[in-house]
Parts: C-alpha cells; structure tokens; sequence
C-alpha cells in the first residue's frame, strides 16, 4: 500500500516550517528532495572509502572503483541499456546534451543538413542544437505540436526529409508536462538515415523508462531529479554510436596512452570521462535508484496520476485560470503550468511562498516555448510521489486564497 505520509519520513528537509506553515514542497521539476538512505550512502563514502579511482592499487581506491562501477551497473539496469559501455556518467542532463551535439553532432552534421527540435525544449536542448548548425551551416528546425503538447506526427512526416540527421526532444516537457512517442518519433527520423536524441530529464524520474524499447539513440538525464546528488547525470549511447562519437573534454582517465604530440584513448565507458569523476555523485545517484526501485517505478506513477486525478478537476472551476498542457491528465505527468489573470507568476510563487509551498515562476528555461505560448512566464507546481492528497487540498486552498487576496 503506498503511503506518501510514510515516504515523507524518509526526507528530514520537509520536516521543516516555512514562514511558519509547515513546508510543501512542489518545486519538483527544477530538482527534488533526498531521502536519508541518499544522504546516508554519500556519507559513507566520504566516512570509508574515499580515495580516486581507477589509479591505485590500495584498499580504498579499489572500494571507491568498485562502488563507483556497481553505480553504473545499477544505473545500465534501470534503464535497460544492453551494457556499462553504454553508460556515461556526466554532471548532468545539460553535459550529457552537449557531448552528444559536439562529440556525435560535429561527426555526422554536414552543411546544408538539418536538425529537428521542438518549441517545448529545456534551453539546455535548444542551445547545442543552435550552436551545432552554426558550426556546421545546418539548418535547425521546430517541429509543430499538436493541442496536447506532443509532436504533430502528420506534420513532422511532411518536415522531416532526407536532409535530416538528428532530431532532439524532450521524453516529458518541463513545462507541459506532455509526453513524446519516443519509438515512432525514432522510426520516423530513422527512415531518413538520423539519429534520436533524448532529453529524459523529466521522464526517468517518474516512469519505468527501457531505452532498448524506446528505440534511442542517445538519452540523458540528472540524478537530482529523481532524488539522488547535484553534479551527476547519464548520456546513454548505442555502443556503435559511442565508438564513433569523439570525447568532448580531454585528459586523465581518458586515455590509453599519450605521445609528445598525439594521444590514443581508452575504452568505453572510460574514453568520455576526463579527470577524477563524481564518485560521491555516482554512489549517490545508485542509492536514489534503489530507494526508487524499492517503492517501485510503476507505484511511483500511478500514486502521481492519482494526484494529478485529483488536482485538475479541482482547478477546472477556477475562473481566470489558464492551464497549459493536456486537458487529460492521464496524458500528463505531475507537472501543472498556470497563469492566473491580473496576478504576475512572480507575484504568485511569492504569494504561495508566504503560504509555505514551494512552487516556480518565470520562463523555466524555455524561452521559445513562452513565446510560443505568448505569455512572457509563467508558474509552475511540480509534484512527485512524496507529495500527499493533502498537499494536493493544501495548494488548491491556498490557490483560491490567494486569488481572493489579488481580486
Ligand atoms: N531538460 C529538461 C526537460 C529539464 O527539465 C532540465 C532541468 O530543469 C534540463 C534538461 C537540464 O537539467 P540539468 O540542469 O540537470 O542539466
């Protein structure tokens, strides 16, 4: 039986009053709380076993290493890569992004080619992809989005030509809370010859996500959206893909050897982590994965769909509101983007602050996708499994209060 008051324990930080209500925090999508069992892995780590790896031979280098490649095999199973080769650990979503557009991007990108994204990508999915078609005098362009806030596949079959070689998306969009068909997404642009590249920062936290079903070709994502450190990330690539894909960062660890005027490198993973890793991170990051295991990826979804079930019919009477994203909230994740007339989003999120909820406003790292929807911000509340009913209650009294107040 899921029980959030019970995982709530879990997180000493939610213990906590804020402008002396008890904290909700809801703020989720930008980065999400750690359990004790996170916090307490790290710690260890630093209390025993810390030392470099991959260099010595003493006992605690070999536990750090150890622990550091259990991490990567922890991580290769819950996404269901076919190996560690295809597991690269990066400090987060926004590296893991960039490597693939300079080390992967700068190989197969050919002047005059073209480069697919959508209006709802996070900036870190948007900027490499511009900066790529500069280098290369590609051309970059946005496919349309149907009502829903998912790709217009009737659409995107008339854009995409054989001209194509990558198209980036969002698995889940930060702001819309929609969700890509990434496999038929993957076929389309695979017909043409292209790769897929996935931003699964808002996905893999929330759903059992299998890349080898999906049909990627690369898919990122950061531990601090899914309960683990700041700092630590995966890019996942087909291994064919990583064997040709260039290191973006050069140095220690990467090589296999380095003559006066050339070097060679090592083997995947290794080839793409340059200098002394995230070790902390990486631990950290395979005890989020086995705390979320432990609670199980399909309760995790189903209790937030429960929420979400609850939340927006609540909303739908709430005159001079606006929702963007699905009408059906069994299309979405537990993210509800908001306007509410005359009141700034600013204004709102420091209104919802003095009521204890943590929420966000402003542009959320995608531009285009503001003016898209023509609104300059808007705010946002993020929910995720330890969140309650009653938070659910708690945000839509304060909600309507703080529309009374604006009125
Ligand atoms: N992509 C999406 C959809 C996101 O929501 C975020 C973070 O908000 C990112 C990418 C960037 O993640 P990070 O800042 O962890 O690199």
């Amino acid at each position: 039986m899921f029980d959030s008051l019970k995982i709530k324990e879990d997180f000493p930080i939610l213990k906590q009053t804020v402008n002396d209500e008890p904290l909700i925090y809801l703020d989720n999508a930008a980065t999400t709380q750690k359990p004790k069992q996170v916090l307490q892995a790290v710690q260890d780590y630093y209390f025993h076993d810390n030392a470099n790896v991959h260099r010595g031979v003493h006992t605690l280098a070999e536990r750090a290493t150890r622990s550091y490649e259990e991490s990567r095999e922890t991580v290769r199973a819950f996404i269901n890569a076919s190996s560690t080769k295809e597991v690269l650990f990066t400090r987060g979503t926004t590296t893991a992004l960039n490597w693939v557009a300079k080390g992967f991007g700068d190989l197969v990108v050919e002047e005059g080619d073209e480069i697919y994204i959508t209006p709802m990508e996070h900036h870190s999915n948007i900027v490499p992809w511009q900066q790529l078609a500069f280098r290369k005098r590609a051309t970059l362009k946005y496919l349309p989005l149907t009502e829903d806030a998912v790709v217009d596949m009737e659409k995107a079959k008339e854009i995409i030509s054989e001209k194509g070689k990558i198209l980036a998306l969002c698995h889940a969009s930060n702001v819309m809370g929609s969700i890509h068909s990434i496999p038929r997404l993957a076929e389309l642009i695979h017909q043409v010859g292209g790769y897929i590249v996935v931003d699964g920062a808002q996905s893999v936290p929330h759903t059992k996500v299998d890349v080898q079903a999906l049909n990627a070709d690369f898919f990122a994502f950061s531990g601090h959206k899914m309960c683990g450190p700041t700092g630590i990330g995966v890019l996942y690539g087909k291994q064919a893909l990583l064997e040709r894909m260039e290191p973006v960062e050069y140095g220690g660890e990467m090589i296999d050897f380095v003559y006066d005027e050339t070097s060679t490198w090592t083997e995947l993973p290794w080839k793409f982590e340059a200098g002394t890793p995230n070790i902390a991170g990486a631990i950290g990051l395979k005890a989020a994965i086995e705390y979320l295991q432990a609670i199980g990826m399909d309760e995790i979804e189903r209790h937030e769909q429960k929420l979400m079930a609850h939340l927006m019919p609540q909303l739908s009477d709430i005159e001079g509101l606006s929702i963007y994203g699905p009408t059906d909230h069994t299309k979405r994740t537990g993210i509800v983007t908001f306007n509410l007339d005359g009141v700034h989003p600013h204004d709102l999120a420091t209104a919802f602050d003095m009521e204890g909820i943590a929420i966000r406003a402003g542009h959320h790292c995608a531009q285009p996708l503001m003016r898209y929807l023509d609104t300059p911000a808007t705010a946002r509340a993020s929910f995720y499994f330890y969140n309650s009913k009653e938070d659910v209650d708690q945000f839509v009294v304060s909600l309507k209060k703080i529309k009374e107040f604006f009125n």
